[in-house]
């Protein structure tokens, strides 16, 4: 997806605002994949948002919710809505808020 047709997307949605600040997505930090890491979980094989299947080495994104995602797709998908594309869970961004919250009061 490019970055225009996120943004289309981001209109269509109609808020902005609900998209995830970068603070909170530098917090999802990326994992390679290996190849026998999803073999198990069927659900887990392709990646929603660009309906391709996860290759070897790539990096993907593993939410709180524990759905996954490619890297690069989540993070693109997070600043336009904060909420899983699969399960719409979105109560996790504010514990990781919270986190940071935490982590900046002992700074
Ligand atoms: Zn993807
Ligand atoms: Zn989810």
């Amino acid at each position: 997806m490019s970055y225009e047709q996120l943004q289309a997307l981001g209109e269509a949605v109609g808020n902005q605002s609900r998209g995830l600040s970068d603070d909170l997505i530098c917090y999802l930090v990326p994992f390679k994949n290996k190849c026998s890491f999803f073999s198990r979980k069927k659900n887990d094989e392709e990646c929603v948002i660009c309906k391709s299947t996860y290759k070897s080495r790539q990096k993907l994104i593993r939410l709180p919710c524990s759905h996954c995602y490619h890297a690069d797709c989540i993070t693109r998908w997070l600043k336009i809505n904060k909420a899983c594309p699969v399960c719409n869970e979105e109560d996790w961004t504010m514990d990781v808020a919270s986190y940071l919250k935490l982590k900046g009061n002992h700074d």
